[in-house]
This record gives structure tokens, sequence and C-alpha cells, in this order.
């Protein structure tokens, strides 16, 4: 079969005849029918810092977001059959652990993450146990619901736990547009959110018209707004500031301000993966402010899953999602859809299975 494999320890990746893998007796055999682009992808083509640090197995078929159909079950499956439409929960936990024993299989110390430890789905065909697949509506657009991993994670960011406060009424703010920051607006609407305010960087105009698009009720130029972003936001709940702050960017300039415009009592999801350490002021961000603060990963093994799937059940919301996809081309142009996520005038970026 054809796989993007990165072969080499250096930038890019080549497309090449690999064999069909072989799965085990508690694995399904899936035929990919749409992947999408992740930054981890990114980083893995460019080969940055954090990909020669992380990746252990050279050579590896990278990617890891994708729907497509069961085409084979090991021995051992009993929940899928051939012909299921499924997408892969990307962390493949031990189930043994302390953190999967104690309901946090997402953050589990064995964790394989696909197309990062093992091989992922730009190819053909892809392995994956039977507990990583969700099975899929049939009838779900392919391109959506190989978004749906990134989409767990936008939920995961607003949704961290069981019994977290209420969305619905609560002024909330998104720093960051890449894909996950817009969808997270998306839900967050969805979710009865009074106010949502999305920031993003430079003046990126694809990104912005998506914010709004996506239903922000105030999108804010970084590089426009300057110093008066947290005054802008908070002067625009009548002073109290944010109840819920989203970080989504990556940059440290954007966690600073997340704590300086989140009311006290307010929480902070911390998404947005930063180049270096960052500083931070906590005696004033966090203790007396009396802030929550959630490190967010993955999504819940398989809450976030199921809240997704009750999200894309609404038609308006469905839309919005579609939306975020803005381009679909064929896998064998990987390196055009790098190039347009790099350029920042991207959404989320589909690869269609066309060698
Ligand atoms: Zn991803
Ligand atoms: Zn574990």
């Amino acid at each position: 079969m054809s796989a993007v494999v990165k072969s080499k320890r250096q930038f890019g990746a080549d497309i090449i005849k690999v064999n069909t893998p072989k799965i085990k007796e508690s694995e399904v055999l899936v035929e990919v029918e749409a992947t999408s682009i992740c930054g981890t992808d990114i980083h893995i083509w460019d080969w940055n810092e954090w990909a020669q640090h992380r990746m252990k197995k050279i050579p590896i078929i990278f990617g890891h977001e994708v729907a497509g159909k069961v085409v084979e079950i090991g021995k051992n499956v009993t929940g899928i059959q051939v012909g299921d439409r499924v997408s892969a929960e990307t962390h493949i936990v031990d189930n043994t652990c302390y953190q999967c024993r104690t309901d946090r299989k997402h953050v589990c110390k064995n964790m394989e993450i696909l197309g990062v430890d093992r091989d992922g789905v730009f190819a053909e065909q892809f392995a994956l146990p039977e507990e990583n697949a969700w099975r899929n509506d049939p009838h779900i657009d392919p391109g959506i619901a190989s978004i749906q991993e990134p989409l767990g994670n936008a939920v995961q960011a607003i949704l961290p736990k069981e019994h977290v406060e209420d969305i619905a009424g609560k002024n909330v703010a998104v720093l960051g547009a890449g894909p996950i920051g817009l969808m997270a607006i998306a839900v967050l609407k969805e979710l009865g959110a009074a106010q949502v305010f999305a920031t993003a960087g430079g003046l990126n105009k694809v990104r912005m018209d998506l914010a709004k698009r996506m239903g922000a009720d105030m999108v804010l130029s970084v590089k426009e707004e300057g110093n008066r972003l947290v005054k802008s936001i908070v002067d625009a709940t009548e002073g109290n500031g944010v109840d819920v702050a989203l970080e989504m960017s990556g940059d440290p300039h954007a966690v600073r301000q997340a704590f300086d415009m989140l009311t006290p009592g307010g929480r902070v999801s911390l998404l947005g993966i930063f180049e270096n350490s960052v500083e931070l002021d906590l005696n004033n961000a966090v203790v007396f402010k009396s802030a929550t603060v959630y490190g967010i990963t993955g999504r819940r093994m398989f809450e976030t899953w199921f809240q997704v799937r009750g999200l894309l059940a609404k038609p308006s919301f469905l839309e919005k999602i579609e939306a975020v996809i803005t381009h679909r081309i064929p896998i064998r142009d990987i390196e055009k859809g790098m190039n347009l996520i790099k350029s920042k005038q991207a959404g989320k970026v589909v690869l269609e299975p066309k060698w």
C-alpha cells in the first residue's frame, strides 16, 4: 500500500510503498477514507526540536486524525464489525497503570500515540486497537469525522470534567484562532455562552473571518489591539472579566492576558503548547484570584467522544465545523497541505485518499 513515511531524521517525508499492516487479535484494520493534518504532523514534517526529541521510532507512518472503514477484525474483536465506519482515539493506553485505574486514561503512563509512537494513518490502511475505534454515524462526511479528534480537544478544554461550572450564560475568551480555537468558539455558542471573545494573532483575515463564522461575539486582532486587548474584553463584560479563558495559542503573552482578563474565581484551560517555559505572576494570576487551572491533553476516554457526537448531531453546529475545513486535497499533495497550514491561511486541511 502507499503511505507517507518519515524515513529519515530530517525535514520532510516520503510517499512510498509499504506492507499492509498485520493486525493483532484485539485490533481492527481500517481503510482510510479521510485524514486531516494536525499541528503535531507539521512538527514531525518540519523535524523541529520537539520532533527530534519525541520521535523514537523512525521510519514511521505518521498522521493520526482519521475516518475510515473497517475491512478486517482480529479474532478477539467483539464490538466492531467489518464495514463499520470508525475514527480513532489516538491515545492507546495500557488499562493497567495508576492513571488508567483511576479514571484518567487520557494521561496513561504507558501511552502510545498513533502516528507518533506507532504507525499512523497517512496510509491506505492502518491497524487500530478495538478499544480505540470510535464508531461513526455511517452517513457522516469522512472529512468531518476525521476532525473529531481535535474537536474533542476543544470540547475537553471547555468541559474538562463532570460537573464543571456551566457554560450557559457565561462570558468566555478563546485566545488563539487556530483550528481548535475556532472549533471551541462553535462549541461555546452551542452550549449557550453569553459572549465569546476570540483573539487572533497578527491580522489574520482568514482566521478572523472564520472566528466570526463560528459565532464569536467579538473578534480581536492581537496586533491591532496591542496593550488594549485585555481592557477591551474586560470592558465588554461590565468590568468583571471573563468567567472562563481558553488558552489555545501557545503564546506566552496570551497566557498572561488570559489570567489578566479572568474574573476572580474564574477558570483557565491551557491547551496551547509553548516553545519555552513561561513566566507568569502566580500570586496575582492564580493565588489571589482563586483561579482554577486545567491542563488539557487529549480527550477524556470516552466521555469527550460522546459529547462530540451529541454536538455534531445538531445541523447548525455541523455546518460550522464543516466551514473549519477550508481545504480538501489529495494526500499525494500533502506537502502543499503542510504549507497551507504553515502560512496560517487555512483552517483544517483534509487529505483525501488519492495517491
Ligand atoms: Zn492531532
Ligand atoms: Zn495506563
